[in-house]
């Protein structure tokens, strides 16, 4: 068989860059405070009837209610920085209860957010407790800041859908075997550390190469969607399913023994045994290791590979299980 370690996996990139994100907006709501010399700085987002504080400076809180918020007038005028030199002067804002009760505002400034699609996606917006106005220059920049969040945020999706493409075999769709190589790592350490142990099942599908001379190899690509199809449909949703390469696939199960994991995988071998295959049938022989006893992920893999070995050689479309006795 083909299953070997992987050297150990990269960090994953995402939760940094989520983090680096949420500075960058931080600082740019600390920018437009100094740029308008104001002490309430937020960049909200719309949703639904929300109005989500993605930063902010000077206020608590993490959302208002759309239709009590400024900002959502500023949103009516996408290329415009909307001003209310003072909201008890202004009949729209005039009994809004920020206003009226704390913290009381009195000026607004806010710039819509506009994606490159051409849809308002929310604002940046400052407050101050004192009516006041902003020269050109403030209102420039204020919607340079705009141009600006709408970058990074552009960029994080981006690095986003980056990211779940990096994780993702094209074929199938499912998790490929970088995923898989991360979630081995993340297991295998919290067995280590926990006690909690898990389940690896190695899974080959059966006489591939001889399904594909018969029928070519588009046809191998679809039987291949559809194993990667009926196993991550009839998998539990906690277990882990992924495309190792070629014929052959993984299912990591966290916090299963040797033996309901393999009436587990019984089940699923019976699932893709049981199929009408519109052109042959198709089978998979399993061979499953549970971490239990192993100190090193190379050799529980190992173990899994010897068994699935072994289910190969007695007339496939079984499950093989690794026992040290
Ligand atoms: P066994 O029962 O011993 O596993 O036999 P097998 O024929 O499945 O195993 P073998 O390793 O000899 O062949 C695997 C085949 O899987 C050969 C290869 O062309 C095919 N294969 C691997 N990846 C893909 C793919 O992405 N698409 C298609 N169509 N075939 C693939
Ligand atoms: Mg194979
Ligand atoms: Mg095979």
């Amino acid at each position: 068989m083909a299953f070997s370690v992987a050297p150990t996996a990269m960090a994953e990139p995402a939760p940094q860059e989520q983090a680096e994100t949420n500075q960058n907006l931080q600082d740019i709501s600390q920018l437009a405070c100094y740029i308008c010399d104001a002490p309430v700085a937020m960049v909200t987002r719309v949703d639904d009837a929300e109005l989500n504080f993605i930063a902010k400076v000077g206020l608590s809180g993490s959302s208002v209610a759309a239709k009590e918020s400024f900002c959502v007038y500023a949103m009516e005028a996408p290329d415009a920085v909307m001003v209310v030199p003072d909201a008890t002067l202004d009949s729209r804002f005039s009994s809004n209860p920020m206003v009226v009760n704390s913290p009381g505002y009195r000026f607004y400034a806010g710039s819509p957010l506009v994606s490159p699609e051409g849809y308002v996606i929310g604002t940046i917006c400052v407050f101050d407790y004192q009516p006041k106005q902003l020269n050109q220059r403030q209102i420039d920049s204020l919607q340079a800041l705009s141009r600006q969040v709408i970058a990074m945020l552009e960029l994080k999706k981006l690095s986003e859908q980056l990211h779940l493409t990096s994780l993702t075999d094209a074929l199938t769709g499912a998790n490929n075997r970088r995923a898989f190589d991360q979630k081995f790592d993340t297991e295998f350490a919290r067995w280590q550390r926990t006690g909690q142990s898990f389940t690896l099942a190695l899974i080959d599908v059966d006489h591939f190469k001889s399904f594909n001379d018969s029928f070519g190899h588009a046809a191998g690509d679809q039987a291949l969607i559809k194993v990667a199809n009926l196993f991550q449909k009839h998998c539990r949703n906690y277990d882990f399913f992924a495309r190792y390469g070629g014929e052959e696939f993984v299912l990591i199960l966290p916090g299963t023994d040797r033996a309901s994991a393999y009436k587990t995988l019984e089940k699923l071998r019976m699932v893709i045994a049981n199929y009408e295959w519109p052109l042959r049938q198709l089978t998979v022989s399993i061979g499953l290791a549970s971490a239990e006893k192993f100190s090193d992920k190379k050799q529980l893999l190992e173990a899994a590979d010897q068994v699935l070995y072994k289910a190969k050689t007695q007339g496939r479309n079984q499950t093989g299980v690794f026992s040290d006795s």
